[in-house]
């Protein structure tokens, strides 16, 4: 699953390829949208929120209101910029939306959420999420204070909880327990300074935007880049303990901790 980084690239793309474009046809293929039609309407931007992407689409001046185009990309989902009459890359049957602006046309394949709010109602789909790590509002002050809101609680699920900071996936979430020492099923309430971390998250998110993998060890090159995600029985890089896997939370993401560097508390 693409993490707040890579959700904040697809934006930009997306942004930098749409906006300012006239659509000449829409084509919403969800249930809910197949009579949508936002055709004459302008794209004026995409941004990211966490992992949510925000296309706002203004109507008005053909009649229309002003929407927000909601997508999400899930596990499989991503967005793709043609020219016209281009062969897609990826299936047409996989396609959720089409945006034709006559120059451009924007495809989203195999996203996970595609819906249309006003742009007024937009809170209704974003309004839980925590402080955005590539937000233009990042508060580093709010976001330790809803990560530190329920002490109790496992620290590698109140990590990806999005309604505590928004944009961190599986792989930031070991990566950031493993670089402050903490084991991911130890309640949040061990974190010494929780600050740190958020700041540490930040940090990690800030620096990755614009590369085509994460990377949290600063070398870049394939298999080095991650300290210990997805390496289960693998050696720990820094006292050679095998990584231990489990998973976590309801939705049993995978997580990876060393037992040595990350002893339980
Ligand atoms: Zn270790």
């Amino acid at each position: 699953m693409p993490e707040g980084d890579a959700v904040w690239r697809t934006a930009r793309r997306l942004h930098q390829g749409l906006s300012g474009r006239t659509l000449v046809r829409t084509d919403f293929r969800v249930p809910a949208l197949a009579t949508a039609d936002l055709s004459g309407g302008t794209i004026t931007e995409t941004v990211s929120r966490g992992k949510h992407l925000l296309t706002h689409i203004d109507a008005r001046a053909v009649g229309g209101e002003s929407w927000t185009l909601h997508t999400h990309l899930k596990m499989e989902g991503s967005w793709r910029i043609y020219a016209p009459g281009e062969r897609w890359g990826k299936a047409g049957h996989t396609a959720r939306v089409v945006l034709d602006t006559g120059e451009k046309v924007g495809v989203g394949f195999q996203l996970g959420i595609v819906e249309l709010v006003l742009r007024e109602h937009e809170d209704q789909v974003v309004g839980h999420l925590g402080p955005d790590l590539l937000g233009p509002d990042w508060d580093e002050h709010e976001a330790v204070r809803r990560l530190t809101s329920d002490p109790e609680r496992p620290l590698g699920e109140a990590l990806l909880d999005q309604r505590n900071l928004a944009g961190i996936g599986t792989i930031y979430r070991t990566e950031l327990c493993f670089l402050t020492g903490y084991d991911p099923r130890s309640p949040v309430s061990v974190v010494a300074d929780p600050l740190r971390m958020v700041r540490l998250a930040h940090t990690l998110l800030f620096q990755n935007r614009h590369l085509p993998q994460i990377a949290t060890t600063g070398d870049k090159r394939r298999g080095r880049s991650l300290w210990i995600y997805g390496k289960r029985n693998e050696r720990c890089p820094r006292c050679g303990t095998p990584i231990a896997y489990g998973e976590l939370g309801e939705q049993a993401r995978s997580a990876y901790w060393c037992p040595s560097c990350q002893p339980p508390r």
